[in-house]
């Protein structure tokens, strides 16, 4: 399934979660046998290609396409949770988004000093979500070399901010505006 194809299951809903954003759905691509597996296929080539050790991923949409990658590549999956979730002692980040305010944890016992972590996430805004998150696995002592995304909204200026934080970024689709 070529980008072309995933980019007409990926689902447009004005208004949420506030007035004035384009919600970018990745719900309704999931959804489509071929089309779910077509972007990990082409995620999983991505992270491969970027020599990744292991794979990273953002609570909650990030979970399910960053644990295919990791399945599809052998490699294992560490999870960037919300707050309150791990059962062991966290590293934690507070940090801005485009609509709020968040929180992200890791349990720095699952990053091997020096690992190379390819960090995932359904869609790239502000960057502030995935920026945190390097931070998080920086701090943890893992080497985060690059983020890979579903959907980049590149007037946000999202991937710009990561690249400046030494992260390269890789987005499959990318939409205008909000
Ligand atoms: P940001 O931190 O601004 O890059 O926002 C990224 C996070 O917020 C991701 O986890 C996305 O799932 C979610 N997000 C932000 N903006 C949108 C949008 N317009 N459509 C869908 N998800 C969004």
């Amino acid at each position: 399934m070529t980008l072309d194809e995933l980019r007409v299951l990926v689902r447009t809903v004005p208004d949420f979660p506030k007035p004035g954003i384009l919600f970018r759905d990745v719900t309704t691509l999931m959804g489509d046998g071929a089309g779910f597996r077509a972007a990990i296929a082409h995620m999983s080539d991505r992270a491969a290609a970027a020599e990744a050790d292991v794979i990273a991923g953002i609570d909650a949409r990030g979970f399910i396409f960053g644990a295919a990658i990791a399945a599809a590549l052998g490699l294992g999956f560490i999870p960037v949770r919300k707050p309150g979730k791990l059962p062991v002692p966290v590293l934690s980040v507070d940090y801005a988004l485009e609509y709020g305010t968040g929180t992200l944890e890791i349990d720095p016992g699952m990053v091997a000093a020096a690992t190379r972590i390819v960090l995932v996430d359904d869609l790239i805004a502000t960057g502030g979500t995935a920026l945190a998150a390097a931070q998080l696995l920086r701090r943890a002592g893992g080497r985060v070399a690059s983020a890979l995304f579903v959907i980049d909204l590149p007037d946000l200026g999202g991937a710009d901010r990561l690249r400046d934080a030494g992260v390269s970024v890789d987005a499959l689709l990318e939409f205008d505006g909000h």
